[in-house]
């Protein structure tokens, strides 16, 4: 579907809403499968870091949709 080939490289990717990954450089929402450098090869906190956003379940008290 995109025409670009976007790697959705960490640095380019965002918490755009509770458990929601958004790639700034093509757009697209991603999810760790899709991001660069593998999510299996990223350092454990950042990886811990994800799952937990992406739990939606954050001690912050973030608005449920
Ligand atoms: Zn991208």
């Amino acid at each position: 579907m995109a025409s670009i080939a976007c790697q959705h490289h960490i640095s380019w990717v965002i918490e755009v809403a509770p458990g929601m990954h958004q790639c700034i450089l093509c757009t697209e929402v991603v999810d760790k499968r899709q991001i660069t450098p593998k999510f299996d090869d990223l350092p454990v906190e950042f990886r811990k870091h994800w799952d937990e956003f992406e739990a939606g379940s954050g001690a912050g008290g973030a608005a449920k949709h």
